[in-house]
C-alpha cells in the first residue's frame, strides 16, 4: 500500500447510504483530488482491485461487502468563475454538498438549480444520472466539469456533449465511461431569469403562495416545501428516492393500455414516445404501503421503496423484483431500478 495514501480496511459503510444497507469497504479512502488518484492508480495492487467511487450514497444499494477499494469523493470549494454569453459560470468541487451548493447560488440571485433544491447527494454525483426533478435536468444548467481518467491518468475537461446526458443517464453509466471520477463541476447560472414552472405542481404552489413575480430563492423554498411533504428525509427512514425510472414506452403500446386502463398516467415526449409514471403503476399494484420483510415501500409515495430497520440490501432487492413482476404482469411493462446495485 502506498504510504502516502491513507487508506482504511474493512471499513463499514452503514452511514455511508441513505438507505443505511450494512456493508463494509475491503479498502477506503477519502479523495480530496487528482493527486490522491494518480498515487492510487501508480499502485499495482489497488490499481488492480474493483474500484467505487462514492458520493452522498444516496442512489446506491449495497447488496453485500464491497471487495475493492471505495474511493470517497470529498473535495470541498466552490467559486465564481466569472460571465460568458450572458451566463454566469459557478464551480464546485465533486465532495460539495448539492442542497448546501444550490442554497448557495440562490442566495447570491443565481437562479437556474432552484428546482433541484433537497436532493440528496454531492455536486460531483448530479452529472451521472442527470440528475432531474420538477421539470429541470442537471443537463439544463450544465457548462462542462473536470475528470480524472483512471484508465490513462489524464485530467479531462467535457462539455455537456461529451457527457451524453440522457433521462437518468450519462456517459458515465456507459462502459467508456467508467473509468471517469468526477473532480468538479461547472454550472451556467443567471440572474436575468425566468422561472421554469412546466411541472404543474409546482405552478400550483407558486400560484397558491401568490407569487406573481417569483425569486429563485423563493421558487426553491417550494421545492423544498413540496419534497418535505412528499419524501422520506433519509436521516429519519432509509431510502434512496426514487426506486425506479419512469417507463418510456412507444405512443402504440401506451394507447393500448389506455384502452384497458383509462386512467394510465401518462406524458407525451418531444420524439412521440410516452412516459407513464412507475409510482402510479406501482400503486394500482397495490404495493403502497406494503412491505417485505424489512423492507416497505413508502405509504405516500409508491415509487420510494425504504428500509423498515435493519433491511439487508438482499431484502430490497427482493421487494423490488416482486413489485417488478407484478408490474410486468399487469401492464406488460419493465421497470428499470434507479439506483446502481452495488
Ligand atoms: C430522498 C431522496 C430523494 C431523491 N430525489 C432525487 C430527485 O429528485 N432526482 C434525482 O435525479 N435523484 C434523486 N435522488 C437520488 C440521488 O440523490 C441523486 O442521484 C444524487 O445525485 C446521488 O448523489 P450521491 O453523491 O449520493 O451519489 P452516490 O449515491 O454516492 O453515487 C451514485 C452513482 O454515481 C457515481 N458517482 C458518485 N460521485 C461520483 C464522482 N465524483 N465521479 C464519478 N462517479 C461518481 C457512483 O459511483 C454511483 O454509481 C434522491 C435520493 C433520495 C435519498
Amino acid at each position: 500500500m502506498p504510504a502516502n495514501l491513507p487508506i482504511l480496511h474493512d471499513h463499514p459503510l452503514d452511514s455511508l447510504n441513505t438507505f443505511r444497507i450494512p456493508a463494509r469497504a475491503r479498502h477506503y479512502l477519502r479523495v480530496d483530488g487528482a493527486e490522491q488518484l494518480a498515487i492510487l492508480r501508480a499502485d499495482p495492487v489497488l490499481a488492480a482491485l474493483p474500484r467505487l467511487v462514492l458520493g452522498g450514497g444516496s442512489n446506491l444499494l449495497f447488496t453485500g461487502d464491497f471487495d475493492g477499494v471505495v474511493l470517497h469523493m470529498a473535495g470541498q470549494g466552490k467559486e465564481v468563475l466569472g460571465e460568458r454569453d450572458g451566463k454566469v459560470l459557478v464551480r464546485a468541487q465533486a465532495g460539495e454538498n448539492w442542497h448546501a451548493f444550490v442554497q448557495w447560488t440562490l442566495s447570491q440571485g443565481l437562479g437556474g438549480l432552484e428546482n433541484l433544491s433537497l436532493i440528496p447527494g454531492t455536486v460531483g454525483a448530479a452529472p451521472i444520472q442527470n440528475v432531474g426533478a420538477y421539470g429541470t435536468e442537471t443537463k439544463d444548467v450544465f457548462d462542462s466539469l473536470t475528470a480524472f481518467d483512471m484508465a490513462t491518468g489524464d485530467v479531462r475537461t467535457l462539455d455537456a456533449a461529451a457527457c451524453r446526458f440522457g433521462y437518468r443517464d450519462s456517459i458515465f453509466k456507459q462502459p467508456e465511461g467508467r473509468d471517469l471520477v468526477v473532480l468538479d463541476v461547472t454550472f451556467a447560472l443567471t440572474a436575468a431569469w425566468t422561472p421554469n414552472l412546466r411541472y404543474a405542481e409546482l405552478a400550483k404552489a407558486v400560484e397558491e403562495a401568490g407569487l406573481s413575480a417569483p425569486t429563485p430563492q423563493e421558487i426553491g423554498a417550494i421545492v423544498e416545501a413540496i419534497r418535505r411533504r412528499k419524501l422520506p428525509d433519509p436521516a429519519e427512514i432509509g431510502n434512496a428516492g426514487s426506486f425506479f425510472k419512469n417507463p418510456v414506452v412507444p405512443q402504440e403500446q401506451c394507447a393500448r393500455l389506455l384502452v384497458e386502463f383509462p386512467n394510465l398516467v401518462h406524458h407525451a415526449q418531444a420524439d412521440g414516445s410516452e412516459k407513464l409514471a412507475a409510482g402510479w403503476l406501482i400503486d394500482q399494484c397495490g404495493w403502497k404501503g406494503k412491505s417485505l420483510g424489512r423492507a416497505g415501500v413508502y405509504p405516500k409515495q409508491a415509487l420510494v421503496l425504504v428500509n423498515l430497520g435493519g433491511a439487508l440490501g438482499s431484502e430490497v432487492v427482493a421487494l423490488a423484483r416482486a413489485i417488478q413482476a407484478d408490474v410486468k404482469a399487469r401492464y406488460g411493462v419493465e421497470l428499470e431500478p434507479e439506483p446502481v446495485f452495488i
